[in-house]
Order: C-alpha cells, then structure tokens, then sequence
C-alpha cells in the first residue's frame, strides 16, 4: 500500500504574503486608489531595473501591446508580423488596432520566431514585429533589428520576461518598445497588470496618454495644479488602461523580490536538465548563449517519435501522480476564431504546430519544496 500523502503540484502559484498585503493596506488606508504615487514608484524602479528610460504600468500585457502598438500609430492597412506559437493576445492586440496580423512559423527548439522565415514576410505594408520572449527566453532582436528594414519597428512581448536579459540588455529594452506582464502566471504579480518600456520619449508621451482617456495632463497633475479650472485635453481616442495604486503597491514589493525568485528557478531548471537529460524522447528547454533566462516556465518538448505513449496521455498520467503540467501555450492561427475569420490551417506553420502538439510545461515555481522537484523528475524517469 502507497502511504505517502498524494501530491498536488501545481503548475504555477505566485508568492504573496504578509509584505504584500500590507503594502496594500496601507495604499487602501490612503485613500489614493488608482493611478498615483505607488504606481509611479513602481514605474521607476520596473524602469531602472530594466535599464530603459520610460516605464508605463497599465492593466495588462493585452492593453500594454494594444498601448505599444497605437503609440506607434499601428491601424487600418498596416501589416504586423506575430510568431503563431504564442498566447492569443499577441495577435489580438494587433487586430485591435484595426491592422492584420501577419503570423511567421517559430523555432522548435527555443520556441521563439524563425527570424529567417519572419523576413519572408515582411513586405512595404509592414509596420511592426512584436518578437515574443517566450517563456522567459529572449528572442535574438539584435538579430532581428540587423535584418529588418529600418521603418518596421519591434515590440517585445516581454510578458513572461520580467528581469531576463540578451548579452547585457534586459528585456524591455532591446525593442523600441516592451511589454510585461503581472498576470499570476508571471514570475511577478499584481494580480492582473502590464508595463510598457521604452527609450523613446515620444512614444512614451503618448502611450502615457492613451491609457488615461487620452488626456494631456494627468489626474495627479490637475489634482495638485494651481489652476482648478483646466481640464486636461482630450486630442487623441484613449483608453482607460491605468493600473491601480493598490497593484502598484504590490508590484513594488513584488519586484524587489523578483531576481531572488528567478535565481531560485535557474538553480531548480538547471537541476532538472541534468535529471532529466537521460530521458530520451523528451527534450528540455533552450537557455541564452549569453544573457539570462527569466525562467517562467520550463517547457520541455515530448519527441512523438521516441515517447512510449502520446504526449496528453504522459499529460494524464503525471496528473494522476498530482503533477499539474500543460501545454507550452498554443498555435494561434490553430485556435477557433483566427482559423475561421482568415481560413487557416494547421499545416501553415508547422513550427507552431509542432510546438502546440508537444510542449509539455512541468512545474517550476517559487512555492515548491526540494521534495517537489526530485517526485517530479522521479515520476518523469519512471514513465
Ligand atoms: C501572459 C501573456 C500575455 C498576456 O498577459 P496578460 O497580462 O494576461 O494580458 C501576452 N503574451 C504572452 C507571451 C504571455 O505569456
């Protein structure tokens, strides 16, 4: 008889705690609640933790690319080139933005975009790229930038990538502009919340703008101006996007924490690609030549061709085990709605699809004990 207690390993869990909440408390007992001194604290520390000039909170990663790529003037007639293996919200802020999507196949090993095949795709109508950095790995945007046509500008989706770094920029940085995330998910959190960066002080002016309504002088301004009779003006078509000053006290302590969790998850993903490394029909993560990985997940890729069974059921059994695992994300041009509106098919991108058919994320995560990683690798290595 099995005595050991049954495990629930969970794919992902954020760390919060007693700093956070009373760093919440105390922005509640302020009676400041949205936008105001916490998130402009945060900014400033995301910011000089980045190395990047200009940082804007918003409410998301989705609204922080739908900021990026307005304050970029993207719309109706521009293309926008996305890697189809990527959260649904990299292509979904393109179409908000009134412009097409124009997906390019991604790399099987480091997940992130083909280079050579998104050249392929550029054409005069192209406005942007937004390269994603996915899992925590940076995409090769020096690279990338070489090649490009200098007009097409590049928005990192820097969503799971918060304190990774290529050589010895940060992510957030390498782009014209970069985009965060705080969704649980994430390495850091504030719930749900985004960050814009960027060195162009133009694009910042106007991205500051577009969250807020776009109004040209911000609440905090009016509320401490000497002139109680100015409105702000309202010249462009904003949005309200703003982060909350009780999330931007989270994010604060948050980010002090966050080089501490991702050295905590290089250590344990480095352990599992020696304890796994002896698993033939499952290949583990890529890691930067230089640089650093931010590690929000460790996605492994489970060969069809050597693995004893078919991936979801390797999926079903480590679940019976209570090890939660999924899918590294999905092919977009796969998903439901991009494969009716624009007719594609799977085969279109055979990266991508190979990427959605056999990536499997196991737990890596700031809450599991030593225990938790040697039942993982053991379960895997009994398969
Ligand atoms: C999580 C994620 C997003 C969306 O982030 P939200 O903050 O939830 O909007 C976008 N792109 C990638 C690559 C992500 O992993």
């Amino acid at each position: 008889m099995n005595t050991m207690r049954k495990r629930t390993i969970q794919i992902a869990q954020p760390v919060t705690g007693e700093d956070e909440w009373r760093a919440m408390r105390e922005s509640i007992e302020s009676g400041w609640l949205t936008h105001g001194p916490k998130v402009n604290a945060f900014e400033r520390a995301f910011a000089e933790r980045h190395n990047v000039k200009h940082a804007l909170a918003c409410t998301s990663a989705t609204t922080g690319l739908h900021l990026a790529l307005a304050s970029l003037g993207v719309g109706p007639g521009d293309e926008v080139i996305v890697p189809a293996f990527t959260w649904v919200a990299t292509a979904n802020a393109v179409l908000y933005c009134g412009a097409t999507v124009v997906f390019c196949d991604v790399d099987r090993t480091t997940y992130n975009l083909d280079i050579e095949d998104a050249l392929k795709r550029v054409t005069p109508r192209t406005k942007a790229i937004v390269p994603v950095h996915l899992f925590g790995l940076c995409a090769d945007i020096p690279t990338l930038r070489k090649k490009l046509p200098a007009q097409v500008k590049i928005v990192e989706d820097a969503a799971c990538a918060a304190g990774g770094s290529l050589g010895n920029t940060s992510a957030g940085a390498l782009g014209d502009v970069g985009v965060f995330s705080f969704h649980p998910r994430k390495s850091i959190t504030t719930g749900e919340g985004g960050m814009v960066t960027t060195n162009d002080a133009k694009v910042a002016e106007v991205c500051a703008m577009l969250r807020n309504h776009g109004a040209s002088v911000s609440e905090q301004e009016r509320h401490h101006g000497a002139k109680p009779y100015i409105l702000p003006e309202f010249n462009l078509l904003g949005f309200n996007y703003r982060m909350t000053d009780l999330q931007g006290s989270v994010g604060l302590v948050q980010l002090e924490k966050l080089d501490r969790f991702i050295d905590e998850r290089a250590k344990w993903a480095a352990w599992y690609k020696k304890e796994l490394s002896g698993i033939s029909w499952l290949r583990q993560p890529g890691e930067p030549d230089a640089g650093r990985h931010a590690w929000q997940s460790y996605v492994t890729y489970v060969d069809p061709a050597k693995a004893p069974m078919p991936r979801n059921d390797i999926m079903q059994l480590l679940q019976d085990k209570g090890i939660s695992t999924r899918p590294g994300t999905h092919a977009v041009h796969m998903l439901g709605f991009y494969r009716e509106r624009f007719g594609y098919a799977a085969d279109d991108f055979p990266g991508a699809r190979d990427c959605d058919r056999n990536t499997m994320a196991i737990p890596l995560h700031n809450r599991m004990t030593d225990d938790d990683y040697k039942y993982v690798a053991d379960t895997l290595r009994s398969i």
